[in-house]
């Protein structure tokens, strides 16, 4: 690299520095200097000097239409904050009353299709098909009464999308028993089960199909399953990968049924 050329790379270094005038005395003679003489570095220098405007006079009318400039920024950016906070507040408050599904569903809404009422060592339990709409968090609430009966309803959310396609598609267990301090200390038997009128009395579908026992197996040991029923037809997805089809009186179907 020639001296030259050397000197005008250092000049141009310096460019930005001379012109915030941060420079020493000296420097600034030196860059002046070369400026004068190299016309290369001259119009390096304009450009920069474009780029970077010094700060020109404020006057106060200036002050002022920038003062209004942000005011308005400043509102339209909090309009803009106050929108997506009101959005994230009813988001939440939506995801949160999902959580308690305290309100009835009608009882005209729904039926129940099975009851069937089986034993395991801690309780008695009830596997209950229900062919209801769906409603996004419904769950069933029991209501136990001291003569042997048990009333059930369906409860949903105050707002829960509700799909009338997916009916025939609730599955619930009803556990049968009583908790203390977390142990279920007492197995309960009902002779009677109402859901709207009553739906199961003792003696009825006494003979538990199968894919009840493998529902229970799979959800308190093999990771649960996926219930589908439609046609009379109950299939099984389960976590391990099994997929398995009975008609509702329990024989089991070989393979996947037909549309
Ligand atoms: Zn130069």
């Amino acid at each position: 690299m020639s001296e030259r050329k050397l000197e005008c790379e250092i000049v141009r270094d310096l460019l930005p520095l001379y012109h915030d005038d941060v420079v020493s005395e000296v420097t600034k003679a030196a860059v002046s200097e070369h400026l004068s003489e190299c016309a290369d570095c001259a119009v390096e220098f304009l450009k920069l000097r474009q780029e970077l405007p010094e700060e020109k006079e404020v006057t106060p009318k200036k002050k002022f239409m920038r003062f209004m400039r942000n005011q308005k920024r400043m509102r339209i950016l909090s309009s803009v904050l106050s929108v997506i906070l009101v959005i994230g507040l009813l988001t939440g408050v939506y995801f949160l009353q999902l959580q308690f599904p305290v309100f009835e569903v009608p009882a005209e809404e729904y039926g129940a299709e099975r009851i069937y009422r089986y034993e395991t060592e801690e309780e008695y339990r009830y596997f209950v098909i229900v062919r209801a709409p769906h409603y996004d968090y419904m769950k069933m609430d029991t209501v136990g009464m001291e003569d042997g009966t048990l009333s059930v309803r369906i409860l949903k959310p105050l707002l829960s999308r509700k799909s009338e396609l997916m009916t025939h598609e609730a599955i619930f267990v009803i556990p049968g028993g009583y908790e203390m301090d977390g142990e279920i200390i007492v197995k309960r038997e009902y002779d009677r089960v109402v859901c709207g009128e009553t739906v199961w009395e003792a003696g009825m579908n006494d003979e538990v199909p199968e894919y009840v026992y493998e529902y229970d197996w799979y959800e308190q040991h093999g990771g649960g399953c996926t219930l589908d029923v439609e046609n009379n037809l109950i299939g099984f997805d389960c976590a391990d990968g099994m997929f398995r089809w009975w008609d509702l009186d329990g024989n089991e179907l070989e393979g996947i049924p037909e549309e």
